[in-house]
C-alpha cells in the first residue's frame, strides 16, 4: 500500500479535507458531540466526529450505568443497544488463516476454509474472527497476520466467532501500538483497507502507542 502525504498548496485535496472538516464540525453540532448514525456500517464522518470528540473507544465498553455518555458506542458509531449487557474481553495470541491452523493440527481441509482468519490463542485455542467493519483487516492484510496481538472485543453465547473492537499489536521493543489506518490528506481513522472514505485517496496501516482500555485493565468485579 503506498502512502500519500498532504501535498500542500494544492487546492483539490485542501478544498477535499476542508469539505471532511465540515462534515465532522456539522454533524459533532447537530448531535451535541453525540455520534449517531443509523446505518449498518459507521460513515467516515461518524468515525471522524468520534475521533475529533476524542471520544474512540474511550466510549467503547462503558459501564451501562454511565447513562449519559454511554449510550453511543464511538467506535462503531452505533447505538449500543442489545450489545450493552456483552462483556468486552481480552484475547492474545496470533491471528492466522484458519486451513494453516488446521493443517498444523494434522486436519485437512479444503480451500473454502482457506480464508477465515482465527486467532491462535497463547494457550492454542483456535477462535475464528468475524469480517467486519474492524476483523475485516485480518481477512485483508496479511501484515497484521503471524505476530502477536491483543484483540479487545466480544463474543455471543452460541456463536464461536469473535467480534472484534480494537487491535493492538507490538513493536520491536514490545510496546503496545494501537492499529488503525489513517488518512494523512484527511486525518481521519479508518479500519480496513479502502480508498479514503472522505477523498479516495490511499489510507496508510498506523501504530501508535497506547495501553489497553481501562474496562479491560481494570475489569469491575
Ligand atoms: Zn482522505
Amino acid at each position: 500500500m503506498s502512502t500519500r502525504s498532504c501535498p500542500r498548496g494544492d487546492e483539490k485535496l485542501n478544498r477535499r479535507r476542508a469539505a471532511c472538516f465540515g462534515l465532522v464540525v456539522a454533524l459533532i453540532t447537530a448531535t451535541d458531540g453525540h455520534v449517531t448514525t443509523s446505518s449498518a456500517e459507521p460513515s467516515a464522518s461518524a468515525k471522524a466526529a468520534a475521533n475529533a470528540s476524542d471520544r474512540d473507544e474511550a466510549q467503547e465498553g462503558k459501564a451501562p450505568a454511565d447513562k449519559g455518555r454511554g449510550q453511543i458506542d464511538a467506535d462503531t458509531g452505533q447505538k449500543k443497544a442489545g450489545t450493552e449487557s456483552l462483556r468486552r474481553e481480552l484475547l492474545s495470541g496470533k491471528v492466522v488463516l484458519l486451513q494453516d491452523a488446521l493443517k498444523r493440527r494434522g486436519i485437512r481441509a479444503t480451500a473454502e476454509m482457506k480464508d477465515q482468519a482465527v486467532l491462535e490463542t497463547d494457550s492454542g485455542d483456535l477462535v475464528p474472527l468475524v469480517s467486519d467493519w474492524r476483523g475485516r483487516a485480518f481477512f485483508q492484510d496479511k501484515r497484521l497476520r503471524d505476530r502477536r496481538v491483543d484483540l479487545v472485543g466480544m463474543r455471543r453465547p452460541g456463536i464461536p466467532y469473535f467480534q472484534v473492537l480494537m487491535i493492538f499489536t507490538f513493536d520491536e521493543q514490545g510496546d503496545r501500538q494501537y492499529m488503525d489506518y489513517w488518512c494523512d490528506i484527511c486525518s481521519i481513522p479508518m479500519y480496513e483497507i479502502k480508498p479514503c472514505d472522505c477523498c479516495q485517496a490511499d489510507i496508510r496501516l498506523r501504530f501508535q502507542p497506547r495501553d489497553l482500555p481501562e474496562y479491560i485493565r481494570k475489569p469491575n468485579p
